[in-house]
């Protein structure tokens, strides 16, 4: 009776501690991600690192400005722990809004290399595209080639092809160039880029390169993985890629990234889940799913864009693509680039 007595005094203690820990899994563990990038790109990323910590990842998936703005609505009561989306200017203007909350982490700063995060660690970049100099192979000798700022030059007119200032991606490019250059010179540089344009400024990066396929132009700037799926369909496309700005600047590099939310009922395992998407396993899934480049500098990139070469990156802190994007954006407005 006494044996009896002490294992069902045993098993009740066992039954009492695993329901705690249930109900620590249920509030601890489990995640919510808000996202702009699309579900093909993230599910396999959350996948992975459930599979290795058991912490869930739910997403939501939507625009950048309306996403925050529901981060922003929900505030305190936000399911959101990670906020992530494209290009430093929007982590940059999500930070501006009070979204994120500062992260320390070694793996992470050991990670990420210093001009792809913020420096107060509100975000962190973890993918690297690089927004450079496309042109047509059949119409352009290379060595014509050289600088963000030489397409400007006359000997472009008529030969270029831009995406609209309108996007962040155009606007990061710009402030760089102020950042670099100047408000004066990077002035005169867009004023020179329109005078060259073959063609209305387009609304996507893909516009730009069937545009140098149909002749209407010859030179353009887009940011590499497109061309890196073009080429994946493609891979005699008469277009390459030309590594901007080497003697000097280095070409310009923007991210993909996230940051863990102000409001985060869970902010350790977010930030378990942010030095997941930094680890080697995380960032060869980004290279293989979007041909993007990895932020960490422990792994290759993807055969495909090894191909293409390595290059020197600008390394201009990313925050400053989004201080100086007035500035950028107030530039383009006043020199009518559209
Ligand atoms: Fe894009």
């Amino acid at each position: 009776m006494k044996k009896v007595t002490i294992l069902g005094t045993l098993m009740i203690a066992i039954s009492a501690s695993s329901f705690s820990s249930a109900v620590a899994a249920a509030s601890n563990d489990s995640l919510t991600v808000y996202s702009t990038r699309k579900e093909h790109l993230i599910e396999p990323l959350f996948d992975a690192f459930t599979k290795k910590t058991g912490i869930k990842v739910s997403y939501l998936t939507g625009k950048g400005g309306a996403l925050i703005e529901r981060i922003k609505l929900e505030g305190r009561r936000t399911k959101a722990d990670i906020f992530m989306t494209v290009d430093a200017g929007n982590l940059w203007y999500a930070a501006t809004q009070n979204l994120f909350q500062p992260v320390e982490s070694e793996i992470i700063e050991n990670n990420i290399p210093t001009h792809l995060r913020d420096p107060e660690g509100l975000w962190t970049g973890l993918s690297v595209r690089a927004r450079t100099i496309i042109y047509s192979t059949e119409r352009v000798n290379p060595d014509e080639l050289s600088t963000y700022q030489d397409l400007a030059n006359k000997k472009w007119e008529g030969r270029l092809c831009l995406r609209t200032s309108k996007k962040v991606y155009t606007k990061s490019l710009v402030s760089s160039l102020i950042y670099h250059d100047g408000l004066e010179k990077t002035t005169d540089i867009v004023r020179g880029w329109i005078d060259n344009l073959a063609a209305t400024p387009h609304a996507e990066d893909v516009h730009i390169m069937t545009s140098i396929l149909a002749g209407q132009c010859d030179v353009g700037i887009v940011n590499s993985y497109y061309f890196g799926r073009l080429q994946a369909e493609d891979p005699n496309v008469a277009l390459k890629l030309f590594w901007a700005n080497q003697d000097s600047t280095g070409t310009h590099v923007n991210v993909s990234g996230a940051g863990v939310t102000k409001h985060s009922k869970s902010p350790e395992s977010a930030i378990k889940l942010l030095e997941f998407l930094t680890s080697v396993e995380a960032q060869k899934i980004y290279v293989e799913l979007n041909k993007e480049y990895p932020a960490s500098q422990k792994i290759k990139a993807d055969n495909l864009i090894a191909l293409w070469g390595d290059f020197n990156q600008d390394k201009m802190n990313l925050s400053v693509a989004g201080k100086n994007q007035a500035d950028s954006v107030s530039l383009m407005q006043r020199e009518g680039y559209r």
